[in-house]
């Protein structure tokens, strides 16, 4: 893997694509500026080897229009604070400014470009548009996960003008290396804890998986659509009826390829889908009309304890229950915590994709797992089996 450490930029200026799509409130104020800070180690690297960076960015959908609303100079001063240099902004990314800023920009420097997708090229993959980009740089470093799946002129194209000339930043090196671990690398037994909504969102993530995986638990809302398929009653449980055919192949598939998969066995279930409605402890197969199984039960959560404890590596990609109601995060958070329990007897845990990675947060998993993936999309889509477009552009000349 071509990272940022092979290469020295004293006296170079680093053209670097990273993830400034940052949340910010009505005043503009950065409100978590967790993915600046994320970016922080390879600009570090750039200065600190004496060299100068050049920063672009993608913030909100101007859809390729001007919108002060959308312009990366309202979060300049947060970047500054948080890299600790005072970052210059020039008002476009590509055109006579951004070029005569990189010209005059000395060693030690850090510009920030105005939002790339100010420009219509952008997302279009642009080659021409990429070109320009490429003008301001001599080195070329993605370190955007978030948007490594897209191949856009920024994340993908760019990286064509830069043969041997380009690399990963040190949070896309960790990213592509924390799903190298739980697809190919990391220590047996391997285990995918997948829970969420809907079998359908999940279902190309089953199947790559499968391949990979010593367990499989699966929890959430997808449980019901196996549970039925296989006889059970699930009242009024979120079910994917034209999905039952499907749970049934994969379980097959599963047996065939040894994987153990473990389902809920019971579940908290609510008369309402509030957090006030009256609950009570259930058989996952015998839900009666008029309930629905919104959490794990506490058979379930021994189970998946028992799993998750002799487990080595452990991929978490949804929640076991509505986590967003405090009736029904329980399970949730009883999950994180045997993955805590896990992480801290030497097991690799990665959580990524999707509402995982707000259930993490909210429950101040975050520094508690081995990784969390910064990525939703791109982390799915690797997930998947995927290969992004702006992690091929780099691994190829
Ligand atoms: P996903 O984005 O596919 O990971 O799905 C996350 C969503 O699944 C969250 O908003 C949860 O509230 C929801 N969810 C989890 N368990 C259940 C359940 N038993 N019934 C309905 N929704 C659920």
């Amino acid at each position: 893997m071509r990272t940022i450490e092979h290469f020295n930029f004293d006296n170079k200026k680093a053209l670097i694509r990273v993830d400034f799509n940052v949340p910010q409130d009505e005043n503009f104020d950065v409100t978590d500026t967790s993915r600046i800070e994320a970016a922080k180690p390879t600009i570090i690297k750039v200065l600190e080897d004496g060299g100068s960076a050049v920063l672009m960015s993608h913030l909100g959908r101007p859809k390729g229009q001007r919108n002060d609303e959308m312009s990366l100079r309202h979060i300049c001063k947060t970047v500054s604070d948080v890299l600790g240099v005072q970052v210059k902004f020039v008002p476009d990314c590509v055109g006579e400014a951004a070029e005569k800023a990189v010209a005059e920009m000395e060693m030690g420097e850090v510009i920030l470009l105005e939002n790339l997708r100010f420009h219509a090229e952008e997302e279009k993959g642009d080659e021409n548009f990429a070109e320009q980009l490429s003008k301001l740089g001599d080195i070329y470093i993605n370190d955007a996960f978030g948007t490594a799946h897209r191949a856009h002129a920024s994340t993908t194209i760019v990286a064509k003008f830069f043969p041997e000339r380009k690399c990963f930043g040190y949070l896309l090196a960790q990213e592509i290396e924390a799903i190298e671990k739980v697809m190919r690398t990391g220590e047996k037994p391997v285990l995918a804890i997948l829970g969420g909504a809907k079998v359908s969102s999940k279902i190309t993530i089953i199947e790559n998986i499968l391949d990979k995986v010593d367990h499989l638990i699966i929890g959430g809302g997808m449980t019901f659509t196996f549970v039925k398929a296989q006889g059970g009653k699930v009242g009024d449980s979120i079910c994917e009826d034209d999905k039952m055919e499907l749970a049934l192949d994969i379980l097959k598939q599963a047996k065939e390829k040894g994987v153990e998969v473990h389902i809920p066995v019971d579940v908290l279930a609510a008369n309402a889908f509030a957090n006030d409605a009256d609950t009570k402890v259930v058989d996952v197969s015998q839900i009666p009309d008029g309930w629905q199984g919104l959490d794990a039960g506490p058979k379930t959560l021994e189970n998946f304890k028992e799993v998750i404890l002799k487990s080595r590596t452990i991929l978490w990609n949804g929640p076991v229950g509505v986590f967003e109601i405090e009736s029904f995060a329980k399970g949730t958070i009883a999950v994180g915590n045997y993955i805590d329990e896990a992480t801290k007897n030497g097991a690799f845990s990665l959580v990524g994709g999707g509402d995982s990675v707000s259930a993490v947060k909210q429950f101040g998993f975050e520094h508690k797992v081995s990784y969390v993936s910064t990525g939703g999309g791109a982390m799915l889509e690797s997930l998947e089996g995927k290969t992004l477009p702006g992690i091929a552009a780099i691994m190829q000349d």
